[in-house]
């Protein structure tokens, strides 16, 4: 940069925040805009109008000559459609417009969104409308800018068509619950609750050059062929290591363009693997941190471009190597500033604090697969159904302080909780050790660290909102159980404090099954978690069963946040996604095995045969290069018949009209053919020399460097 900018001076600058609303609207307007953003409400025609005339001037000013409707379909993370402000007066002068009503409710051209076969049994149209509670921005791009307007996405019957809409409402149920929660336990003071969560961001960053070479990782995001690197990543040199200087320069880039978004970007390091990097950003309302973060995403994308590197989000993007996920911290807080996860410094606190999380447990314990459900896509897959963190098992991590404190609690006989019993469960002692004692565990999916819960299960490339809206359905199903059992020991007393205990070593019985402490990755847990009933579903249509299951149908339409018909429709735009994604890594495979491995393997084998000729001219045996050729030969059979077998079982889902069975296919068999196939696409890149080899390898993606 040319000039030292301070970085509070531009913060924010980009976006439609507080401190704007605040210069360009009327003082009425201003307050009523803030009291529906914090509390929701409805604008009336005028204030819409006043405030789209004062985004438009903003706009204007920051060079904007569109503006757009951003949203996020149940497909490909976000998308949105550019209207030009551009209108004429009567006289036929040019103008620049932009109605209240334009602000509030778009229409995108909805035919290609996915809807799950919804729209044709209902309307054919759907559109977009504005969510006040997240603000507007500034999209720049080289010439001009545009006005982007964060928005929900329904059709014109009302069934939702977006993930931010059910995220939305699960919000406002959670929120709620855990407010008369608060209330139940005497809280006068609280005037609302809010959930809060940071995603952290993994990431990897590869050359572009590299990356114009590889179809597999242009179509499907991930290689589907490369042979393991000598050096691997057992040295785990990157993690400690310092951030290559021309990533650093992508990154400062990165934190710059976000922070002028108003995007709290907090820190940024080496990851893992080779060439692995994280992003985290400071907690803020749930709602604001999931479009943060695909804001997030969508920047480092276009930056890594300009820097020369392809920014990859697949969640395993090289075989072999550690995948990539996005941890999601996750807590609530009330109007004055208290984490509800935080173990608080007196006895009423510390069970408030227990009440909370015991709904967590009661509500990971009945709806495990659904959490699951919630991440499942083919790139998760590779994580989750593997021998990588986390595993495809929902149990909670909560350290040995808290389970013990469980254990003891849930052994305890009590009739009525005084001092001497606060001190004999160690209650007290709770808030200081509990900060200090968590968080070791790096293979539970679900991990109590501190004064929030980590959920680690999604995926890197997926819109964590899902993951977000199951969490506080959970939490808010929960609270529920809790709600009644207090009620059901509470003799009607004001001190609720020996019926929440109560209901609490119930709880703890209940969900023993789902605690655990040990390390997932372990072969162990998988059969001991089987013995304790817990489901494991290896693979995405596994998973996405649970989409439509009684159980599911209930819990979401009880809670209001998406109808059976929602749900049905959802289920099968996921199973559509994950066919779509195994064909077209079979497509792939297929295509890079006959244009470019066996091609060069060929090419390979004539110079070992001029070779092995040249050899006998001299009198010599060629034994060497004769076994080299041999071993080529085997490997082409083997490339034949894997790709025999792929074009088989192409045929057989090109035949299926069972959308279920195809995923079912391609889940085990289609996952099995690849594998298979990609073990002679290996074995051929380690016998052709580098110059005919035209696949850029992994070596060369992770460790060398062009800079
Ligand atoms: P560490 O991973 O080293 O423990 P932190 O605990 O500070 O680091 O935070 C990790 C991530 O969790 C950050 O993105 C942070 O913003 C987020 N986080 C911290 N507290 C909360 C909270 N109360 N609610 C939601 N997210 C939080
Ligand atoms: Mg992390």
């Amino acid at each position: 940069m040319s000039s030292v900018r301070k970085l509070s001076e531009y913060y924010g600058t980009l976006t439609f925040n507080k401190k704007e609303m605040r210069n360009r609207l009327s003082k009425k307007t201003f307050e009523e805009a803030v009291e529906i953003i914090e509390k929701g409400g409805k604008l009336t025609p005028e204030m819409a109008n006043e405030i789209a005339t004062a985004l438009k001037e903003w706009a204007i000013s920051h060079g904007a000559t569109h503006f757009a409707h951003w949203f996020q379909p149940q497909r490909g993370v976000t998308a949105e459609k550019h209207d030009t402000f551009l209108s004429f007066t009567d006289t036929g002068e040019v103008m620049e417009s932009f109605s209240g009503k334009q602000l509030i409710q778009s229409e995108p051209d909805a035919s290609s969104f996915p809807s799950g076969g919804m729209r044709s049994t209902f309307e054919a149209r759907g559109y977009t409308a504005w969510d006040p509670t997240s603000p507007a921005f500034i999209l720049k791009s080289k010439k001009t800018a545009t006005l982007v307007i964060p928005s929900i996405y329904l059709s014109y019957t009302g069934e939702v068509l977006d993930v931010k809409t059910p995220l939305l409402r699960s919000l406002h149920v959670v929120e709620q619950k855990a407010y008369d929660m608060l209330k139940l336990f005497g809280n006068r003071t609280a005037k609302h609750v809010r959930t809060t969560a940071g995603p952290e961001q993994e990431y990897f960053l590869i050359d572009k050059e590299y990356y114009k070479k590889r179809h597999d990782i242009i179509f499907t995001g991930r290689t589907l062929v490369g042979a393991s690197p000598a050096k691997g990543q057992q040295m785990e040199d990157h993690y400690f290591g310092s951030i290559r200087p021309k990533v650093l320069d992508f990154m400062e880039d990165v934190d710059v363009a976000l922070f002028e978004r108003g995007i709290p970007a907090k820190t940024r390091h080496n990851e893992v693997a080779p060439n692995q990097y994280e992003l985290a950003p400071i907690f803020e309302d749930a709602n604001l941190a999931i479009d943060h973060n695909l804001q997030t995403m969508e920047i480092m994308k276009q930056i890594a471009d300009a820097h020369g590197f392809v920014i990859l989000f697949h969640e395993k993007p090289f075989a072999g190597i550690n995948g990539s996920g996005k941890h999601l911290n996750w807590s609530l807080a009330d109007s004055e500033g208290n984490n509800l996860f935080d173990p608080g410094n007196s006895p009423k606190k510390t069970i408030q604090f227990l009440v909370f999380l015991s709904a967590v447990l009661a509500g990971v314990n009945k709806f495990g697969g659904i959490l699951r459900m919630a991440v499942a896509d083919a790139g998760n897959d590779h994580r989750l159904g593997a021998n990588e963190a986390p595993p495809a098992i929902m149990s909670v991590f909560l350290g040995d302080y808290l389970t013990v404190l469980l254990d003891d609690i849930s052994k305890g006989e009590f009739k009525s909780v005084n001092e001497q019993k606060f001190a004999d469960l160690k209650l007290k002692k709770i808030p200081s050790i509990v900060l200090d004692n968590t968080d070791r565990n790096r293979t539970s999916p679900m991990a109590f660290t501190g004064n929030k819960f980590e959920f680690r299960a999604v995926g890197s490339s997926q819109n964590c909102a899902e993951a977000l809206t199951t969490l506080n359905l959970l939490l808010s199903y929960g609270l529920d159980i809790m709600t009644e059992k207090i009620a059901k020991y509470n003799k009607g007393e004001k001190d609720i404090k020996d019926a929440a205990l109560k209901a609490i070593k119930e709880v703890a019985k209940e969900t023993e099954r789902i605690r655990f402490e040990g390390n997932n990755y372990a072969q162990d847990w998988h059969k001991e978690a089987l013995k304790r009933g817990l489901p494991e579903a290896k693979t995405t249509p596994e998973a996405l069963k649970y989409m439509t299951a009684e159980d599911t149908v209930k819990l979401f339409e009880k809670y209001e946040i998406l109808t059976k018909t929602e749900l049905h429709s959802k289920y099968e735009i996921k199973l559509d996604a994950y066919v779509k994604t195994k064909v077209m890594e079979f497509n792939v495979l297929k295509d890079m095995v006959l244009t470019r491995i066996i091609p060069s393997l060929v090419k390979q084998l004539n110079t070992y045969s001029n070779g092995k000729e040249a050899l006998k001219n001299a009198g010599k045996t060629g034994k060497f290069l004769q076994e080299i050729i041999s071993e080529m030969d085997t490997t082409l059979e083997g490339l034949n018949e894997g790709l025999k077998k792929l074009e088989k079982t192409a045929a057989t889902i090109d035949a299926e009209n069972d959308l279920v069975k195809k995923a079912d296919i391609l889940s085990v068999e289609g996952n099995k053919l690849l594998n298979e196939l990609r073990i002679f696409c290996d074995k051929a890149e380690s016998l052709v020399e580098d110059d005919i080899w035209e696949i850029p390898k992994y070596s060369e993606m992770l460790f060398l460097y062009n800079d």
